[in-house]
This record gives structure tokens, sequence and C-alpha cells, in this order.
């Protein structure tokens, strides 16, 4: 009885001190050990901690990241790879303009080619504040002439060939005005960064050029139009998922616009309609609705229906 007793204020305890934890718990700091890698390919890796997920892929001649994480986190990131491969970092792709996948690039060496999309180039230079977030870290600021891309592409890039090929496309505004969508067609694998940042409602981020009516069109163009894929790269997911995931995805976020306009059309204020939306079951393992989030991009919405 006594022993029982002492198990259950264990446990207690044990739930109290958990619970304490989740509430106060700092962010990560900056270091290679707050780092984890999943093996995607024999060359081809994923990091993830410290923002938005990279891509490390080896080739030939040299690594390739796709995207370099929050201020601080570059340099880790470097001895990240240096655990990885011999081959020195010689390229970097950015996604997209934010800074939980931009900032590491002022820890590379002025040596490293960096490649965005052109709206993405612009937006870098601006770092405008994140609509439904507010203003965001500027590194760029702190570290004049650093971490800009150099090399842009309009509609698609092609780089390098056989093994070592790389796609860079554009399909149109979604999360922002400058999303580009990674693949590597050796390996059958794409980076789509925050376009299908996990199973949740997306940034729709209309600051930085991003579109909330155009982003299941955008998205679906491109599920659609890079057809040989098996795998996909996400922005902050804790694994690959598929494009039929991404397609899911795309419902998804058509059927939240659809809803916002609908109510809209019925006379609803802006704050009524995303109070009203909930995520339909028939979406398995999507998150619940946060409340400023819905807010935000409903307002997004809202001011680009007419
Ligand atoms: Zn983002």
């Amino acid at each position: 009885m006594k022993r029982i007793t002492v198990l259950g204020t264990l446990v207690l305890l044990g739930g109290l001190s958990i619970a304490v934890t989740a509430a106060q718990q700092p962010a990560p700091q900056p270091s290679v050990d707050n780092l984890t890698v999943e093996k995607v390919k024999d060359n081809l890796f994923v990091v993830r901690g410290g923002g938005g997920n990279t891509a490390v892929f080896v080739t030939a001649t040299g690594v390739t990241l796709v995207d370099t994480k929050n201020p601080g986190w570059g340099q880790p990131l470097l001895d990240k790879v240096k655990t990885l491969t011999d081959k020195p970092v010689t390229r970097v792709i950015n996604t997209h303009t934010h800074y939980d996948h931009v900032s590491g690039n002022v820890a590379l060496p002025g040596t490293v080619e960096i490649i965005a999309h052109e709206n993405t180039q612009k937006l870098m230079t601006e770092m405008n504040p994140v609509s439904g977030l507010g203003t965001t870290p500027n590194v760029f600021k702190d570290n004049p002439g650093k971490g800009m891309p150099k090399r842009t592409f309009k509609d698609k890039l092609t780089i390098g060939a056989g093994a070592d090929q790389i796609n860079l496309y554009y399909f149109g505004p979604a999360h922002t005005g400058g999303d580009a969508f990674v693949e590597f067609p050796a390996l059958r694998v794409m980076h789509v960064g925050d376009t299908f940042p996990n199973k949740g409602l997306p940034i729709m981020d209309k600051s930085n050029d991003g579109s909330g009516v155009e982003y299941a069109n955008t998205i679906t163009k491109a599920v659609n139009g890079v057809p040989n894929v098996d795998w996909l790269i996400n922005g902050h997911t804790p694994a690959q998922t598929t494009p039929a995931e991404m397609k899911e995805f795309a419902e998804f976020v058509r059927e939240f616009v659809t809803t916002i306009q609908a109510a809209k059309k019925a006379g609803k204020t802006s704050d009524e309609a995303a109070a009203a939306w909930t995520t339909p079951a028939k979406y398995k393992g999507y998150a619940a609705p946060n409340a400023d989030r819905t807010k935000a991009y409903t307002a997004v919405i809202y001011a680009e229906t007419k």
C-alpha cells in the first residue's frame, strides 16, 4: 500500500516537472549538438533544428545547401556538414526570404555561390515584417554585403548534370512571392521549403508578396509540374512527406480559402470568419487551428478577395 502511494507521488511529480520544463524551455542555443541529421540518400541529407530544414546535397565538386537556418546557426550548420563529408560547401540555394531559412548565409565564406528566385533576392534586401508574425530578425543589416544571393532565376534554372543535377522552379506566389522548389532529379526528391511547411495552416505572407488566394493553385502547379518525385523535404516537418500528402495539403488550403471567401460573401467580418474556422476532420494528423494565425491569414484572404 505504502509502496503504491510513493509511486503515485513520483509519477505526479514527474508529470509536473515535465509540464514546467515544457513551459519554461528556452529555445535551443546555436550548437552543432542541437542539430540532427536524417540520411535521405547516400549523397542527400536533411539537417533539422535551428530554423527551417536544410538539405545537404553532396556532389562530385562540393556541397550544395538548401536553406541556412536562424541567426547564429550558420556555423553550427557548417560544422554539422563536416561530419557528413570532407567536401567544401560551394553553393547555397535559399527557398525564400524568411529569416529562419536565410540567416546562416552570413556565416559562409564569400566564395560560396548563393542562388535564389529573383523576387527573393529583392525581398532579402528588404526583410519586411512577416504577415501575422510582425518584425523578424535582419542579419543582413548587421552584416552589410554578406550572404546575399548573386545568382537568380525567373521560371526555371538547371544547375549541373547527371547525378549532380539540380532543377529550380518558380510557380507563382504562395507562402511568399519568391518560393523556389528545388528538385534533385537523379534522386527523385524535392525540397519544397515553407510552401508545405507542415500539416497545418501555412503562413500566407502578403507583406513579402505571398498570396492566400493563389496559394493552392501555385502549389498544385508545383506538385503536378515536377512529376518524377517520390519524396519531399518540407520546411519544418520532422520527417519527409510524399507528393500525395502535398496534394492533400493543397486541398486543405483551398478549402480554407473558399470557406473564408464564402463567409465574406455572406457578410461576416474577417474576425467572425476566422473564429468559425475549424480543421475539417478528413485532414488526418493536421494541427488544430492557431487562433492568431487563422485571424491573420483570414485577413489576407479578405484583402485579396474583391
Ligand atoms: Zn517561411
